[in-house]
């Protein structure tokens, strides 16, 4: 039995999901803060509840027999982490603790853990990769890269094996059109683009139009969430397929940056409907040019990106459209 903590959240369910249809026994545990109980698949055990909840968590690891952790719960917004830092490294770094202290409490050993590519701040390389020094400008990012630290150490002190799996831009959706994203407020790019072209947004902002870039906006590496969620099964399978402690990091991208035109532009053509585009000021913390280097994960683990943006797109596209208020 596989525990997924915040799988009731966009990443989680996607993954929830797909462990499921490859034959893997999921429980998921999940505060609701910004999951959706609908979101979790019928097939997986659910419980509501919080991993700062140590009888809950003692209830878990005692009455299921758990093999190995995800840990997807986290507040993961860059803007909100500028302003609201402390519910950031409560939530994304001493709750994870707790958490982390049950498992080692009840001999759980094998952890997969979201992280980001906020921990490597504003890099000078073209495509990011492992090695890149990490220097988070945010405190989202530094939250990611506390915990990242705290494995390395929890994993010689206490046998801990795990993969912390660093992603760039999440997004698309289940192309079975069952789940997808929706969170409120919604501040990404794809579901506020789709959105204002589905009609329930007046306009679409663009946050900065004279970066370095070569039309002037971000560059982001946008990955498809069931890329993503390929990604997550390797990873656990590579932990229960090796006896020794792994202590391994892995960026998941798709290796293509799109600027925000680009993305609106395709956004545009896969509804064929026109954007209404409002220019304002670059947002604090926004570097100008992520894109991963993805070729650790492709040489160890054999997983390579397979959905393109278009595809992230239509399935997205699919999902607003057959969900206009969410879930
Ligand atoms: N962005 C934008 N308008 C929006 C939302 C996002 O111009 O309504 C830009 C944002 O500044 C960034 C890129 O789109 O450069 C991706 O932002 P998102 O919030 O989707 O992901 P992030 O890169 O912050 O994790």
């Amino acid at each position: 039995m596989i525990l997924i903590v915040g799988g009731a959240g966009y990443i989680g369910s996607h993954v929830v999901k797909e462990l499921l249809n490859q034959k893997h026994q999921v429980i998921v545990l999940d505060n609701l803060s910004t999951g959706h109980r609908e979101a979790v698949d019928p097939r997986a055990d659910f419980i509501q509840g919080d991993i700062r909840d140590e009888s809950l968590l003692t209830h878990i690891f005692t009455t299921y027999k758990i093999e190995g952790v995800m840990h997807f719960a986290a507040h993961c917004l860059v803007g909100e982490s500028v302003v609201k830092p402390f519910i950031y490294y409560e939530n994304n770094v001493a709750a994870t603790l707790l958490l982390l202290r049950q498992m080692i409490l009840h001999n759980v050993t094998k952890f997969i853990f979201s992280s980001t590519c906020a921990t490597y701040g504003i890099p000078n390389a073209k495509r990011i990769d492992e090695n890149c020094p990490t220097k988070p400008i945010n405190p989202y990012g530094h939250s990611k890269l506390m915990v990242e630290q705290i494995l390395s150490d929890f994993s010689k002190a206490y046998g801990l094996s795990y993969i912390v799996l660093r992603y760039f831009n999440a997004a698309g959706a289940d192309p079975e059109g069952e789940i997808g994203e929706d969170h409120t407020p919604e501040s990404h790019l794809i579901p506020n683009v789709l959105l204002h072209l589905l009609g329930k947004k007046s306009s679409v902002e663009i946050f900065g139009d004279n970066y370095g870039t070569k039309d002037g906006t971000c560059v982001r590496d946008y990955i498809h969430v069931l890329d993503l969620a390929d990604a997550h099964i390797r990873a656990l399978e590579h932990l229960f397929a090796t006896r020794e402690n792994q202590a391994l990091t892995y960026n998941l991208g798709n290796g293509k940056g799109y600027s925000v035109l680009e993305v609106i532009k395709m956004c545009e053509r896969v509804t064929e409907n026109k954007a209404n585009i409002v220019i304002s000021p670059g947002r604090t913390g926004d570097p100008a040019y992520l894109v991963a280097d993805y070729e650790k994960i492709r040489k160890e683990l054999n997983w390579r990106p397979v959905y393109t943006l278009e595809d992230i797109v239509n399935t997205a596209w699919n999902w607003h459209t057959s969900h206009p208020y969410g879930y």
